[in-house]
């Protein structure tokens, strides 16, 4: 199935999410090794190893344990960096966007099946990191931190950490908002869609004459129901995959332009067509017949056999009559359908 995060994508996105981790530590030890705040600068050289040799361990597919370490990095970083400059410049705030982090990787570990021991845990890292983060300003309450800069430095580190956290935050909500968008279409599409013949089914059908209904515009369309002759026999004399090839060539030539029908599959060997009436109340039986005649010249040719089989449809139609519903309506369209099989099959009743 085509999912929106398949293994290339969270490969790639772990190695863009490393690549900017990495970037950010590199910031760091520059300022921390500009500020002489040695602990912070060794710990960050550390860290910088630690995104770099990264890039191996994504590549080998180690997601989740990437994600474990990252983690572990991310909030033994913050507790130094917190205990050293207190909690004025920001540094926990990564505790806060990390989260995001953590279920898009729980996401992709179970979506691409990383196994059982592998799995990651949004909710667990998450409460780690949420617990973290308020030890921080419990353990910070009433101390001194080990450093201090100054304020304007204070300020504008903080600016950093924060627009850092909230690039991070609204980068994965769009990210997310697109995926949950992309996926509804995915879905409301194998909702109303055959897979076999590519046609829409009986519930768009049935929407969209609704929806004919709802606007009074039922009255300016006639609708026909179809169903193919001897398709058992078909299918029992030259096999299923035989039969779901006339079933595509049917929806083929149903599809073609130039009869200008909605078509649906409405169910097994049954299609449901609807277009504009030409004249009140009359279905244009010219225009249904010459559906039929194309399937009966349709070549359905089964190569094994080197034979070409007799593909015929039967068809009954109906005009929409004041006041149906659209369960009458096809209904109607039925029974003439079964007045055409009844009376020999392969011919349009109307
Ligand atoms: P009639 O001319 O009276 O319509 O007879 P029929 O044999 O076409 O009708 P019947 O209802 O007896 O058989 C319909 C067959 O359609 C039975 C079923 O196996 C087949 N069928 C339904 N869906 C599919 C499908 O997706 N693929 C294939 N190959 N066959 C299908
Ligand atoms: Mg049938
Ligand atoms: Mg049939």
């Amino acid at each position: 199935m085509d999912y929106f995060f398949n293994r290339k994508t969270a490969k790639n996105m772990s190695y863009l999410l490393n690549a900017f981790f990495l970037c950010i530590h590199i910031f760091f030890l520059v300022f921390f090794t500009y500020f002489h705040i040695n602990i912070m600068a060794c710990i960050n050289i550390v860290s910088v190893l630690f995104y770099l040799s990264s890039f191996m361990l994504i590549k080998r597919g180690g997601l989740s344990k990437y994600i474990h370490l990252t983690a572990l990095e991310v909030i033994l970083h913050m507790i130094f960096a917190v205990i050293c400059l207190g909690t004025g410049y920001g540094f926990q705030m990564f505790l806060v966007c990390i989260v995001s982090v953590f279920f898009y990787a729980e996401y992709f570990s179970i979506r691409l099946n990383d196994g059982g021991k592998g799995k990651v845990s949004g909710s667990l890292l998450s409460v780690l990191s949420f617990v973290t983060y308020l030890e921080l300003y419990i353990v910070m309450y009433g101390r001194e931190p080990l450093y201090s800069i100054n304020d304007r430095v204070r300020l504008y580190m903080c600016l950093i950490t924060s627009s850092i956290t909230f690039s991070v935050l609204i980068a994965s909500l769009k990210i997310m908002t697109m995926f949950f968008l992309r996926n509804e279409v995915r879905l409301s599409k194998q909702a109303e869609y055959d897979a076999l013949t590519g046609l829409p089914n009986r519930h768009f059908m049935i929407k969209y004459l609704n929806a004919l209904l709802d606007k009074n515009e039922a009255d300016g369309y006639w609708l026909a129901m179809i169903d193919i002759d001897n398709f058992k026999s078909i299918n029992d004399t030259y096999g299923h995959n035989f039969g779901d090839k006339a079933l595509k060539a049917l929806a083929q030539i149903l599809t073609d332009e130039k009869h200008d029908v909605t078509a649906c599959r409405w169910g097994g060997e049954e299609f449901l067509i609807s277009g504009r009436l030409m004249e009140a109340s009359r279905v244009p039986f010219d225009k249904v017949d010459g559906i039929r005649k194309q399937i009966e010249e349709y070549e359905l040719i089964c190569e094994t056999e080197n034979k070409r089989v007799p593909f015929t449809v039967t068809i009954g139609g109906a005009a929409y009559s004041v006041e149906a519903c659209i369960e009458d309506w096809i209904s109607i369209a039925d029974k003439r359908l079964y007045v055409g099989k009844y009376n020999g099959k392969n011919r349009v009743v109307v």
